[in-house]
Protein backbone atom coordinates (compact mmCIF):
# COMPACT_ATOMS: atom_id res chain seq x y z
CA UNK A 1 0.00 0.00 0.00
CA UNK A 2 1.46 3.64 -1.12
CA UNK A 3 0.59 6.99 -0.13
CA UNK A 4 2.10 9.92 -1.60
CA UNK A 5 2.19 13.68 -0.47
CA UNK A 6 3.11 16.11 -3.25
CA UNK A 7 3.65 19.44 -2.25
CA UNK A 8 4.17 22.12 -5.33
CA UNK A 9 4.20 25.40 -2.85
CA UNK A 10 8.09 27.07 -3.50
CA UNK A 11 10.42 25.67 -2.36
CA UNK A 12 8.45 22.69 -2.07
CA UNK A 13 11.58 20.77 -0.14
CA UNK A 14 9.59 22.69 2.98
CA UNK A 15 7.79 19.51 2.85
CA UNK A 16 11.15 17.44 4.37
CA UNK A 17 11.51 20.14 7.16
CA UNK A 18 7.64 19.54 8.10
CA UNK A 19 7.48 15.88 7.94
CA UNK A 20 10.91 15.99 9.81
CA UNK A 21 12.02 13.04 7.62
CA UNK A 22 15.08 14.12 4.98
CA UNK A 23 14.89 13.77 0.97
CA UNK A 24 17.74 12.05 0.84
CA UNK A 25 17.02 9.02 2.96
CA UNK A 26 15.22 6.08 3.33
CA UNK A 27 13.58 5.50 6.97
CA UNK A 28 11.47 3.11 7.83
CA UNK A 29 9.45 2.93 11.49
CA UNK A 30 7.82 -0.06 12.68
CA UNK A 31 4.31 -0.82 12.65
CA UNK A 32 2.16 -3.76 14.10
CA UNK A 33 2.81 -6.12 11.91
CA UNK A 34 4.78 -4.75 9.86
CA UNK A 35 7.06 -1.18 8.46
CA UNK A 36 6.28 1.76 6.83
CA UNK A 37 9.29 2.94 4.46
CA UNK A 38 9.25 6.66 4.23
CA UNK A 39 10.98 8.05 0.86
CA UNK A 40 10.93 10.58 -1.42
CA UNK A 41 10.62 9.44 -5.05
CA UNK A 42 10.54 12.91 -6.40
CA UNK A 43 12.54 16.37 -4.92
CA UNK A 44 12.83 19.78 -6.20
CA UNK A 45 12.23 23.28 -5.47
CA UNK A 46 9.22 22.91 -7.68
CA UNK A 47 7.10 19.48 -6.51
CA UNK A 48 8.42 17.48 -3.84
CA UNK A 49 6.95 14.17 -3.11
CA UNK A 50 6.93 12.32 -0.15
CA UNK A 51 6.18 8.42 0.13
CA UNK A 52 5.07 5.74 2.54
CA UNK A 53 5.12 2.37 1.54
CA UNK A 54 3.47 -0.09 3.72
CA UNK A 55 5.11 -3.32 4.02
CA UNK A 56 2.65 -4.93 6.24
CA UNK A 57 3.09 -9.05 6.79
CA UNK A 58 0.01 -11.01 5.93
CA UNK A 59 0.90 -13.97 8.07
CA UNK A 60 1.48 -11.73 11.38
CA UNK A 61 -1.38 -10.28 10.76
CA UNK A 62 -3.86 -13.54 10.78
CA UNK A 63 -1.11 -14.75 13.97
CA UNK A 64 -1.61 -12.01 15.95
CA UNK A 65 -5.75 -11.81 15.44
CA UNK A 66 -6.11 -14.45 17.51
CA UNK A 67 -8.86 -13.21 20.37
CA UNK A 68 -9.36 -9.60 18.42
CA UNK A 69 -12.64 -9.14 17.43
CA UNK A 70 -11.35 -8.67 14.45
CA UNK A 71 -12.79 -11.18 11.93
CA UNK A 72 -10.98 -11.08 9.60
CA UNK A 73 -11.04 -13.67 7.00
CA UNK A 74 -7.68 -16.32 7.47
CA UNK A 75 -6.57 -16.73 3.92
CA UNK A 76 -8.30 -14.19 1.89
CA UNK A 77 -7.28 -11.00 3.68
CA UNK A 78 -6.92 -7.37 2.04
CA UNK A 79 -5.29 -5.98 4.50
CA UNK A 80 -2.38 -5.52 3.56
CA UNK A 81 -2.77 -4.29 0.25
CA UNK A 82 -5.24 -1.52 1.44
CA UNK A 83 -4.81 1.54 3.18
CA UNK A 84 -6.62 0.54 5.86
CA UNK A 85 -6.39 1.78 9.57
CA UNK A 86 -2.66 0.28 9.74
CA UNK A 87 -2.02 3.59 7.31
CA UNK A 88 -3.22 5.54 9.58
CA UNK A 89 -0.63 3.81 12.52
CA UNK A 90 1.90 4.25 9.90
CA UNK A 91 1.13 8.15 9.53
CA UNK A 92 0.59 8.85 13.11
CA UNK A 93 3.99 7.23 13.73
CA UNK A 94 5.74 7.91 10.80
CA UNK A 95 4.87 11.89 10.63
CA UNK A 96 3.99 12.45 14.46
CA UNK A 97 5.60 15.80 14.91
CA UNK A 98 3.80 17.05 11.62
CA UNK A 99 0.87 15.83 12.28
CA UNK A 100 0.57 17.38 15.95
CA UNK A 101 1.63 20.83 14.58
CA UNK A 102 5.37 20.64 15.27
CA UNK A 103 8.41 21.62 13.59
CA UNK A 104 11.80 22.39 14.85
CA UNK A 105 13.74 23.64 12.46
CA UNK A 106 11.20 26.11 10.34
CA UNK A 107 8.40 26.30 13.14
CA UNK A 108 7.01 29.22 10.48
CA UNK A 109 6.04 26.42 7.96
CA UNK A 110 3.47 25.07 10.29
CA UNK A 111 0.92 27.25 9.91
CA UNK A 112 1.33 27.79 6.02
CA UNK A 113 -0.84 26.32 3.69
CA UNK A 114 0.68 24.20 0.84
CA UNK A 115 -0.13 23.05 -2.82
CA UNK A 116 -0.98 19.62 -1.69
CA UNK A 117 -1.81 16.47 -3.51
CA UNK A 118 -2.76 12.85 -1.82
CA UNK A 119 -2.28 9.61 -3.55
CA UNK A 120 -3.69 6.68 -2.38
CA UNK A 121 -2.91 3.43 -4.35
CA UNK A 122 -5.52 1.49 -3.18
CA UNK A 123 -8.51 2.50 -1.01
CA UNK A 124 -10.83 0.29 -0.03
CA UNK A 125 -14.01 2.67 0.31
CA UNK A 126 -17.32 1.11 1.39
CA UNK A 127 -20.07 3.35 0.04
CA UNK A 128 -17.61 4.14 -3.02
CA UNK A 129 -16.97 7.29 -4.39
CA UNK A 130 -20.65 9.39 -2.73
CA UNK A 131 -19.10 8.74 0.15
CA UNK A 132 -15.76 9.79 -1.01
CA UNK A 133 -17.43 12.83 -1.98
CA UNK A 134 -19.48 13.29 0.99
CA UNK A 135 -16.26 13.21 3.45
CA UNK A 136 -13.58 15.40 1.10
CA UNK A 137 -15.59 18.17 -1.04
CA UNK A 138 -16.66 19.58 2.68
CA UNK A 139 -12.92 20.07 3.20
CA UNK A 140 -12.18 21.94 0.09
CA UNK A 141 -10.73 18.87 -1.71
CA UNK A 142 -10.25 18.38 -5.04
CA UNK A 143 -11.27 14.55 -5.47
CA UNK A 144 -10.42 12.07 -8.58
CA UNK A 145 -11.37 8.33 -7.90
CA UNK A 146 -10.97 5.47 -9.83
CA UNK A 147 -12.55 2.25 -9.14
CA UNK A 148 -11.57 -0.98 -10.11
CA UNK A 149 -13.27 -3.52 -11.20
CA UNK A 150 -13.34 -6.76 -9.42
CA UNK A 151 -11.48 -8.50 -12.30
CA UNK A 152 -9.97 -6.79 -15.05
CA UNK A 153 -10.79 -10.29 -17.55
CA UNK A 154 -14.57 -10.56 -16.10
CA UNK A 155 -15.87 -7.06 -16.68
CA UNK A 156 -19.41 -8.79 -16.08
CA UNK A 157 -18.04 -9.40 -12.51
CA UNK A 158 -18.68 -5.82 -12.15
CA UNK A 159 -16.81 -3.25 -9.59
CA UNK A 160 -14.80 -3.53 -6.69
CA UNK A 161 -14.71 -1.67 -3.32
CA UNK A 162 -10.96 -0.84 -4.09
CA UNK A 163 -10.38 2.75 -5.59
CA UNK A 164 -7.14 5.04 -6.70
CA UNK A 165 -7.70 8.38 -5.16
CA UNK A 166 -6.09 11.31 -5.98
CA UNK A 167 -6.78 14.70 -3.67
CA UNK A 168 -5.71 18.11 -4.07
CA UNK A 169 -5.84 21.05 -1.39
CA UNK A 170 -4.39 24.20 -0.34
CA UNK A 171 -3.99 23.60 3.40
CA UNK A 172 -1.51 23.31 6.03
CA UNK A 173 0.18 19.65 6.46
CA UNK A 174 -1.04 19.13 9.82
CA UNK A 175 -4.56 19.50 8.54
CA UNK A 176 -4.58 17.06 5.42
CA UNK A 177 -2.80 14.93 8.29
CA UNK A 178 -5.58 14.83 10.34
CA UNK A 179 -7.96 14.35 7.81
CA UNK A 180 -6.04 11.23 6.28
CA UNK A 181 -5.84 10.36 10.03
CA UNK A 182 -9.19 9.86 10.69
CA UNK A 183 -10.89 9.58 7.19
CA UNK A 184 -8.96 6.45 6.05
CA UNK A 185 -10.99 4.24 8.52
CA UNK A 186 -13.70 5.88 7.70
CA UNK A 187 -13.66 5.05 4.26
CA UNK A 188 -12.49 1.57 4.69
CA UNK A 189 -14.97 1.05 7.40
CA UNK A 190 -13.04 -1.73 9.11
CA UNK A 191 -11.06 -1.26 11.92
CA UNK A 192 -8.20 -3.92 13.40
CA UNK A 193 -8.37 -3.07 16.77
CA UNK A 194 -10.87 -2.77 19.59
CA UNK A 195 -12.27 0.47 19.84
CA UNK A 196 -12.38 1.82 23.66
CA UNK A 197 -13.16 5.35 25.15
CA UNK A 198 -8.66 6.75 24.22
CA UNK A 199 -10.36 6.43 20.73
CA UNK A 200 -12.32 9.17 21.35
CA UNK A 201 -9.38 11.38 22.64
CA UNK A 202 -7.65 10.75 19.52
CA UNK A 203 -10.79 11.55 16.77
CA UNK A 204 -11.57 14.46 19.02
CA UNK A 205 -7.79 15.60 19.10
CA UNK A 206 -7.71 15.04 14.92
CA UNK A 207 -11.01 16.13 14.23
CA UNK A 208 -10.47 19.72 16.25
CA UNK A 209 -11.12 22.49 14.39
CA UNK A 210 -12.68 20.70 11.09
CA UNK A 211 -15.11 17.51 12.30
CA UNK A 212 -17.63 19.99 14.48
CA UNK A 213 -18.52 21.68 10.83
CA UNK A 214 -18.30 18.82 8.82
CA UNK A 215 -21.79 18.04 7.51
CA UNK A 216 -20.55 14.06 7.55
CA UNK A 217 -19.70 14.40 11.47
CA UNK A 218 -22.53 11.58 12.13
CA UNK A 219 -21.62 9.18 9.59
CA UNK A 220 -17.33 10.00 10.08
CA UNK A 221 -18.20 9.77 14.20
CA UNK A 222 -20.14 6.28 14.04
CA UNK A 223 -17.98 4.66 11.22
CA UNK A 224 -14.75 5.94 12.90
CA UNK A 225 -15.94 4.19 16.36
CA UNK A 226 -16.71 1.25 14.80
CA UNK A 227 -20.85 1.86 15.35
CA UNK A 228 -20.23 1.41 18.88
CA UNK A 229 -23.41 3.42 20.30
CA UNK A 230 -22.47 4.72 23.16
CA UNK A 231 -18.91 6.04 22.43
CA UNK A 232 -20.50 7.25 18.73
CA UNK A 233 -23.29 9.23 21.09
CA UNK A 234 -20.38 10.43 23.58
CA UNK A 235 -18.03 11.69 20.91
CA UNK A 236 -21.44 13.38 19.37
CA UNK A 237 -22.41 15.16 22.52
CA UNK A 238 -18.66 16.43 23.13
CA UNK A 239 -18.06 17.66 19.87
CA UNK A 240 -21.82 19.01 19.30
CA UNK A 241 -22.29 22.63 20.21
CA UNK A 242 -23.76 23.87 23.02
CA UNK A 243 -26.93 23.86 24.48
CA UNK A 244 -27.03 27.53 22.95
CA UNK A 245 -27.75 26.40 19.67
CA UNK A 246 -30.49 24.29 19.23
CA UNK A 247 -31.62 23.02 16.32
CA UNK A 248 -35.48 24.36 17.33
CA UNK A 249 -36.04 26.24 20.45
CA UNK A 250 -39.52 28.25 19.89
CA UNK A 251 -39.02 30.50 22.56
CA UNK A 252 -35.96 32.94 21.79
CA UNK A 253 -33.13 30.46 22.18
CA UNK A 254 -31.69 32.94 24.63
CA UNK A 255 -34.26 33.84 26.62
CA UNK A 256 -35.08 30.21 26.95
CA UNK A 257 -31.56 29.13 28.31
CA UNK A 258 -31.31 31.89 30.28
CA UNK A 259 -34.25 31.64 32.27
CA UNK A 260 -32.86 28.19 32.46
CA UNK A 261 -29.88 29.83 33.98
CA UNK A 262 -30.91 32.12 36.47
CA UNK A 263 -33.42 29.61 38.06
CA UNK A 264 -30.49 27.00 38.87
CA UNK A 265 -28.54 30.37 40.20
CA UNK A 266 -31.12 31.82 42.03
CA UNK A 267 -31.69 28.18 43.85
CA UNK A 268 -28.24 28.04 44.70
CA UNK A 269 -28.46 31.43 46.42
CA UNK A 270 -31.57 30.40 48.09
CA UNK A 271 -29.33 27.31 49.82
CA UNK A 272 -26.42 29.75 50.91
CA UNK A 273 -24.07 27.16 49.99
CA UNK A 274 -20.32 27.52 49.34
CA UNK A 275 -19.54 24.97 47.07
CA UNK A 276 -20.84 23.56 43.43
CA UNK A 277 -20.04 21.20 40.27
CA UNK A 278 -21.71 22.40 37.85
CA UNK A 279 -21.83 18.69 35.69
CA UNK A 280 -21.89 18.88 32.61
CA UNK A 281 -20.81 22.28 32.40
CA UNK A 282 -20.56 23.32 28.51
CA UNK A 283 -19.42 26.42 27.88
CA UNK A 284 -19.18 28.23 31.18
CA UNK A 285 -22.50 29.79 31.44
CA UNK A 286 -24.48 28.91 34.09
CA UNK A 287 -20.20 29.15 36.12
CA UNK A 288 -20.33 32.84 35.01
CA UNK A 289 -23.07 33.46 36.88
CA UNK A 290 -22.45 31.41 39.73
CA UNK A 291 -19.27 33.82 40.07
CA UNK A 292 -21.59 36.54 40.81
CA UNK A 293 -22.40 35.13 44.05
CA UNK A 294 -19.82 36.04 46.57
CA UNK A 295 -20.81 33.48 49.13
CA UNK A 296 -19.65 30.81 46.60
CA UNK A 297 -15.80 29.83 47.45
CA UNK A 298 -15.21 27.10 45.45
CA UNK A 299 -17.30 26.39 41.69
CA UNK A 300 -16.13 23.58 39.44
CA UNK A 301 -16.75 23.03 35.63
CA UNK A 302 -16.67 19.36 34.48
CA UNK A 303 -17.35 18.37 31.19
CA UNK A 304 -16.82 15.51 28.64
CA UNK A 305 -15.65 18.09 25.81
CA UNK A 306 -12.11 19.62 26.16
CA UNK A 307 -13.65 21.94 23.41
CA UNK A 308 -16.17 23.48 25.54
CA UNK A 309 -13.77 23.53 28.56
CA UNK A 310 -11.45 25.31 26.51
CA UNK A 311 -14.25 28.17 25.38
CA UNK A 312 -15.53 28.48 29.28
CA UNK A 313 -12.14 29.26 30.22
CA UNK A 314 -12.08 31.83 27.05
CA UNK A 315 -15.21 33.04 27.95
CA UNK A 316 -14.25 33.41 32.05
CA UNK A 317 -10.97 35.08 30.52
CA UNK A 318 -9.40 32.64 33.00
CA UNK A 319 -6.05 33.86 32.50
CA UNK A 320 -7.03 37.94 32.92
CA UNK A 321 -8.68 37.04 36.19
CA UNK A 322 -7.42 38.58 39.46
CA UNK A 323 -6.18 35.78 41.47
CA UNK A 324 -8.69 35.85 44.21
CA UNK A 325 -11.50 35.42 41.66
CA UNK A 326 -9.72 32.52 39.60
CA UNK A 327 -8.89 30.59 42.91
CA UNK A 328 -12.79 30.54 43.07
CA UNK A 329 -13.42 28.24 39.72
CA UNK A 330 -11.48 25.00 38.67
CA UNK A 331 -12.54 23.10 35.58
CA UNK A 332 -12.11 19.21 34.66
CA UNK A 333 -12.30 17.36 31.96
CA UNK A 334 -14.06 14.27 32.62
CA UNK A 335 -16.97 11.97 32.21
CA UNK A 336 -20.15 11.42 33.87
CA UNK A 337 -20.58 8.04 33.70
CA UNK A 338 -17.09 7.28 35.26
CA UNK A 339 -15.97 7.26 39.20
CA UNK A 340 -14.24 10.37 39.78
CA UNK A 341 -13.02 11.66 43.28
CA UNK A 342 -12.46 15.01 42.07
CA UNK A 343 -16.30 15.07 41.97
CA UNK A 344 -16.76 14.68 45.65
CA UNK A 345 -17.21 16.79 48.82
CA UNK A 346 -19.42 19.29 47.21
CA UNK A 347 -22.43 20.78 48.80
CA UNK A 348 -24.49 21.29 45.55
CA UNK A 349 -24.02 19.49 42.14
CA UNK A 350 -26.02 20.54 38.91
CA UNK A 351 -26.96 18.89 35.67
CA UNK A 352 -28.24 21.55 33.32
CA UNK A 353 -30.06 20.00 30.56
CA UNK A 354 -26.69 17.34 30.69
CA UNK A 355 -29.05 14.20 31.25
CA UNK A 356 -30.88 14.00 27.77
CA UNK A 357 -28.15 14.00 26.20
CA UNK A 358 -26.83 10.51 27.53
CA UNK A 359 -28.17 7.30 25.84
CA UNK A 360 -30.91 5.92 28.17
CA UNK A 361 -28.28 2.91 29.73
CA UNK A 362 -25.65 5.35 30.36
CA UNK A 363 -27.88 7.40 32.38
CA UNK A 364 -27.77 4.77 34.73
CA UNK A 365 -24.39 4.67 35.31
CA UNK A 366 -24.67 9.09 35.94
CA UNK A 367 -27.25 8.21 37.89
CA UNK A 368 -24.81 6.03 40.60
CA UNK A 369 -22.32 8.20 40.02
CA UNK A 370 -24.25 11.40 41.03
CA UNK A 371 -26.18 9.84 44.04
CA UNK A 372 -23.99 7.29 45.67
CA UNK A 373 -20.35 8.31 44.57
CA UNK A 374 -20.46 12.21 44.30
CA UNK A 375 -23.45 12.16 46.94
CA UNK A 376 -23.95 16.22 47.08
CA UNK A 377 -26.60 17.46 49.75
CA UNK A 378 -28.65 19.12 46.40
CA UNK A 379 -28.81 18.02 42.84
CA UNK A 380 -30.23 20.69 40.79
CA UNK A 381 -31.16 19.52 37.28
CA UNK A 382 -32.95 20.56 34.14
CA UNK A 383 -34.13 18.82 30.98
CA UNK A 384 -36.55 19.88 28.61
CA UNK A 385 -40.34 19.17 28.77
CA UNK A 386 -41.43 16.85 25.55
CA UNK A 387 -45.13 17.57 26.55
CA UNK A 388 -44.34 21.05 25.23
CA UNK A 389 -42.94 20.08 22.11
CA UNK A 390 -46.50 19.82 20.84
CA UNK A 391 -46.54 23.58 20.43
CA UNK A 392 -44.10 23.52 17.79
CA UNK A 393 -45.43 23.83 14.44
CA UNK A 394 -45.66 20.75 11.62
CA UNK A 395 -42.10 21.42 9.70
CA UNK A 396 -40.30 21.83 12.84
CA UNK A 397 -39.27 18.63 14.38
CA UNK A 398 -39.72 17.27 17.48
CA UNK A 399 -36.86 17.73 19.31
CA UNK A 400 -35.34 20.66 20.33
CA UNK A 401 -31.45 19.76 19.56
CA UNK A 402 -30.16 17.34 17.20
CA UNK A 403 -28.02 15.94 19.96
CA UNK A 404 -30.64 15.05 22.33
CA UNK A 405 -31.21 10.97 22.76
CA UNK A 406 -34.32 11.32 24.80
CA UNK A 407 -36.88 13.84 25.84
CA UNK A 408 -39.29 12.99 28.81
CA UNK A 409 -42.71 14.20 29.10
CA UNK A 410 -43.63 15.69 32.61
CA UNK A 411 -45.18 12.63 33.80
CA UNK A 412 -42.14 10.99 32.51
CA UNK A 413 -39.84 13.11 34.70
CA UNK A 414 -41.76 12.74 37.99
CA UNK A 415 -41.18 8.75 37.14
CA UNK A 416 -37.83 9.11 36.85
CA UNK A 417 -37.43 11.51 40.04
CA UNK A 418 -39.60 8.85 41.95
CA UNK A 419 -37.69 6.76 40.89
CA UNK A 420 -34.43 8.58 42.25
CA UNK A 421 -35.87 9.20 45.66
CA UNK A 422 -36.80 5.37 46.10
CA UNK A 423 -33.39 4.16 44.68
CA UNK A 424 -31.24 6.40 46.65
CA UNK A 425 -31.55 8.34 49.69
CA UNK A 426 -32.89 12.02 48.58
CA UNK A 427 -36.40 14.01 48.15
CA UNK A 428 -37.03 15.62 45.25
CA UNK A 429 -39.24 19.12 44.18
CA UNK A 430 -40.15 19.42 40.13
CA UNK A 431 -40.38 23.25 39.03
CA UNK A 432 -41.87 24.27 35.91
CA UNK A 433 -38.95 26.52 34.11
CA UNK A 434 -40.27 29.17 31.57
CA UNK A 435 -43.67 30.31 30.77
CA UNK A 436 -46.36 27.71 31.43
CA UNK A 437 -48.85 26.83 28.92
CA UNK A 438 -52.16 25.37 29.73
CA UNK A 439 -51.99 21.39 29.02
CA UNK A 440 -48.54 20.72 27.48
CA UNK A 441 -46.42 22.93 30.72
CA UNK A 442 -43.48 24.99 30.51
CA UNK A 443 -41.10 24.12 28.28
CA UNK A 444 -38.07 22.99 30.64
CA UNK A 445 -38.51 21.43 34.20
CA UNK A 446 -36.30 21.13 37.08
CA UNK A 447 -36.06 19.05 39.82
CA UNK A 448 -34.27 19.81 43.15
CA UNK A 449 -33.43 16.78 45.12
CA UNK A 450 -32.31 16.80 48.50
CA UNK A 451 -30.20 14.45 50.38
CA UNK A 452 -33.10 12.45 53.05
N1 LIG B 1 -24.82 22.76 31.12
C1 LIG B 1 -24.41 23.51 29.95
C2 LIG B 1 -24.26 22.65 28.69
C3 LIG B 1 -25.44 21.82 28.29
S1 LIG B 1 -25.13 20.92 26.80
C4 LIG B 1 -25.37 24.62 29.69
O1 LIG B 1 -26.47 24.60 30.22
O2 LIG B 1 -25.03 25.55 28.95
C5 LIG B 1 -24.75 19.30 27.43
C6 LIG B 1 -23.32 19.19 27.92
O3 LIG B 1 -23.19 17.91 28.50
C7 LIG B 1 -22.30 19.28 26.81
O4 LIG B 1 -21.36 20.27 27.14
C8 LIG B 1 -21.69 17.88 26.78
O5 LIG B 1 -20.33 17.90 26.43
C9 LIG B 1 -21.89 17.43 28.20
N2 LIG B 1 -21.87 15.97 28.36
C10 LIG B 1 -22.48 15.02 27.62
N3 LIG B 1 -22.19 13.79 28.09
C11 LIG B 1 -21.37 13.97 29.15
C12 LIG B 1 -20.71 13.09 30.06
N4 LIG B 1 -20.84 11.77 29.94
N5 LIG B 1 -19.95 13.61 31.04
C13 LIG B 1 -19.79 14.96 31.15
N6 LIG B 1 -20.39 15.84 30.33
C14 LIG B 1 -21.15 15.36 29.35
Amino acid sequence: MLLTITNSRYPATDLGFLLHKHPGKVQSVEVVNGKAHVFYPEVSDERCTCAILLDMDPVGLVRNSDGNPFALDQYVNDRPYVASSFMTSAISKGFSSALNGNCKAKPELVSIPLQLEVQLSVLSVKGGEEVLQQLFLPLGYELTAIQHPLDPHFPEWGESRYFTVTLKNTVTLQALLSHLYVLIPVMDNEKHYWVNEEEITKLMNKGKGWLEEHPAKELIVRRYLRYQQKLSNEALAAITVSEDTPVVEKESKQTLHDIRLKAVSDEIARLQVRSVVDLGCGEGRLIKLLLENKQLQRITGMDVSSRSLEVAARRLKLDKMIDTQRKRINLLHGSLTYRDRRLQGYEVATLVEVIEHLDEDRLLALEKNVFNEILPDTIVLTTPNKDWNITFTEDETMKRHSDHRFEWTREEFQAWCEHIRDAYKYTYEIKPLGEEIEAVGAPSQMVVFSKQ
